[in-house]
């Protein structure tokens, strides 16, 4: 009998992967897995001890160093932690996003990340988000689903995003670090941003959040035989 089940979710910035699978792995009783949360932290710390994030010799050096953890509180959210110090909601602006995107495409960073991911999904149904989930974490996936949507459409989306949070923020540079996020991701060396071959493909360029949710849980519900609840 199978033990676990894993569902890898990969796709460009703002494709909407977060929230919905946030909400279908609330709603399977699955544990959600925001993997660019952590190769946020890994930008924010090398940001902070003021190296580039370039920079791979100087990168190398600090990673033995970092106390990065990911740690679930009572609601089951995934709180990302640098030195002891919840940085889940620093991790999330601009200049970092793209200190991010940098650091990943650094193939030492990857690997130091890697055994951190695959071992979150050994034990426990999980659901988790990346660029390289199904490609490279979880080439064995149950299932695997590729998500995009327009880069206009995710650019407002993120915009939109920003701005409930109280971050100023304009259309023209959202867009302008989205196109800067695609094209690093998608043509970097080490482990790009690219749909399995065997991966289910959701555009929802034309889709709102609910709809969007609703064609990933019926996705689910087709191939794996459970049905997200809620
Ligand atoms: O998903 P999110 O936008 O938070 O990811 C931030 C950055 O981390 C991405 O632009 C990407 O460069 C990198 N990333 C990655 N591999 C993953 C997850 C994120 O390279 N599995």
């Amino acid at each position: 009998m199978k033990k676990h089940y894993s569902i890898a979710i990969d796709g460009p910035s703002g494709a909407g992967k977060s929230s919905l699978a946030r909400r279908a792995a609330a709603a399977l009783g699955f544990i959600y897995v925001d993997t660019g949360a952590i190769y946020r932290t890994v930008g924010l710390a090398c940001y902070r001890a003021g190296i580039s994030c370039k920079d791979a010799e100087a990168v190398e050096k600090i990673l033995p160093r970092l106390n990065i953890q990911m740690r679930f509180n009572a609601a089951g959210e995934q709180r990302m932690y640098l030195d002891e110090e919840d940085v889940s909601s620093r991790i999330r602006m601009p200049e970092i996003s793209i200190c991010a995107s940098d650091v990943s495409t650094l193939p030492v960073v990857r690997s130091y990340l890697l055994d951190m991911q695959r071992r979150m999904a050994k034990n426990s149904n999980v659901i988790m988000d990346g660029r390289d989930i199904g490609t490279v974490v979880l080439p064995d996936a149950d299932l695997k689903i590729f998500m995009t949507a327009s880069s206009a459409a995710r650019a407002q989306r993120r915009l939109l995003e920003l701005q409930g949070k109280g971050v100023k923020a304009n259309f023209e540079d959202v867009f302008r670090d989205i196109e800067y996020r695609d094209k690093q991701d998608s043509t970097r060396a080490a482990a790009p941003l690219r749909a399995a071959e065997d991966a289910v493909i959701l555009d929802t360029t034309n889709l709102n959040l609910e709809e969007s949710y609703r064609l990933l849980c019926r996705t689910i519900k087709e191939k794996l035989g459970v049905q997200p609840v809620g």
